[in-house]
């Protein structure tokens, strides 16, 4: 087989990327390695930024999220048994964000690309990259029990953080940074009304919480636990009443409670590696980098890449300009680093370290004062909650 672009995994970033470039003629094939039942049975993200909003729209993909995604223009930060609301719109200037599930923007995605044909081939095995720093890169795999060929002008590793692409550049020209947190969140997806209609995060002596939301007869919520801690050990019953612990009074009470539909415990860990790009192998979202929920950027730092990306493959089509892709790497992690300093701020004042002295506690809760007395700190972080720009 032969095509212009390799795109290896097909989560929102390859799909995102895929389906601009066919809408300028510019051919790919993605390989994926699960099913898309699988794919699309992944719960994950849910806060959009408007630069990923407009992506989805020049990907012809916006229609739904248009329709069902809920603009949302503030959030609560609850502390000391209150809460506090940070007023997203006029502290960014006029900016919001758009709660719209990473399940549904995938499969709005999947819809497109098969709209148009786009060849995605799902329940690949054994990809391997060959050739990175030649003419003429292939990628090999197996595909319907048939060893296949792909001969392309670039690879482009979407493959998440498990993926084969960033293991594929030798070991010494990467620069691995690596934050390991030592606790995960346990998240439930349960069809309740929201007990708000705007995100909350808590910040509790027992632990971090998220009030969050898919839609008005959808609710996300999560709990930080222990890393020893698995989902078996967490009944409904023991989810809802430890949430509740966590909250407001006033929020608490107005909880909707039932059965769970999905559960789950995600490790939280912040990750770069340097460079993105290895001869014609460029890295985008996950496969590059991750950052901890805590401020929903792991999704948004993903479109970013798929931004610079897909103008540098279009600088190279059609105007013969290879600065973009020369300096994808550079101008890529330029913004992903302050998405992770983001991360790990909100993390850190959210948060409960098990190694937190009373001294760090205390300064925890002022940072949370100081943010609410000023509109400075507000405005810093609103602007970076809705997403800086991509610049250039
Ligand atoms: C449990 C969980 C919860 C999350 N919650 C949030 C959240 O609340 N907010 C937020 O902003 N972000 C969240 N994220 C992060 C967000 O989901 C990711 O940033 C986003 O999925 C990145 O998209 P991606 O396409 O780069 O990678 P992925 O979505 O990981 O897609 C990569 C694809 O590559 C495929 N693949 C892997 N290896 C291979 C291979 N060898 N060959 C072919 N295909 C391969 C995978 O099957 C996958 O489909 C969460 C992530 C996880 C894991």
């Amino acid at each position: 087989m032969k095509t212009q672009i390799c795109i290896i995994g097909g989560g929102p970033s390859g799909l995102m990327l895929s389906q601009l470039l066919h809408l300028k003629g510019i051919e790919s094939i993605v390989l994926e390695r699960c099913s898309r039942e699988y794919v699309l049975g992944r719960i994950r993200a849910g806060v959009l930024e408007q630069g990923f909003a407009k992506l989805m729209r020049e990907a012809q993909c916006g229609e739904r999220m248009d329709q069902e995604g809920e603009i949302h223009e503030g959030f609560y930060i609850a502390h000391d048994n209150k809460l506090d609301r940070v007023d997203l719109f006029k502290h960014s200037g006029g900016s919001s964000v758009i709660v719209y599930g990473q399940t549904e923007l995938t499969r709005d995605l999947y819809e497109a690309r098969d709209r148009m044909n786009g060849e995605v081939l799902h329940n690949v095995d054994d990809v391997v990259l060959h050739d990175l720093t030649r003419e003429a890169p292939y990628v090999t795999c197996k595909y319907n029990d048939e060893n296949i060929q792909i001969d392309c002008d670039y690879i482009i590793g979407a493959d998440g953080f498990h993926g084969v692409s960033r293991k594929s550049i030798p070991a010494d020209v990467l620069r691995e940074y690596e934050r390991v947190y030592p606790f995960g969140w346990l998240g439930i997806l349960s069809e309740t009304k929201p007990v708000s209609p705007e995100l909350i995060y808590s910040s509790h002596e027992r632990g971090f919480a998220l009030c969050s939301l898919r839609s008005q007869v959808l609710s996300r919520y999560y709990i930080q636990v222990p890393l020893s801690d698995s989902v078996d050990d967490w009944s409904d019953e023991a989810f809802w009443n430890e949430l509740k612990r966590r909250l407001p009074v006033e929020v608490a009470v107005k909880l909707e409670t039932g059965s769970s539909i999905e559960k789950s415990i995600a490790p939280l860990r912040s990750y770069v590696v340097e460079p993105m790009s290895y001869g014609k192998l460029f890295l985008a979202g996950d496969a590059a980098h991750i950052v901890p929920p805590t401020g929903a950027k792991g999704l948004n730092s993903a479109a970013s890449d798929i931004y610079y990306l897909y103008h540098a493959l279009l600088d190279h089509y059609q105007n013969d300009d290879d600065s973009g892709l020369d300096n994808y790497s550079a101008k890529a992690l330029a913004r992903i680093w302050k998405a992770q300093r983001f991360s790990w701020w909100m993390t850190s004042i959210l948060h409960r370290f098990p190694e937190n002295s009373s001294y760090d506690q205390k300064l925890q809760q002022i940072e949370i004062e100081y943010l609410f007395s000023s509109d400075k700190a507000l405005g810093s972080l609103a602007e970076n909650y809705v997403g800086l720009p991509y610049g250039g």
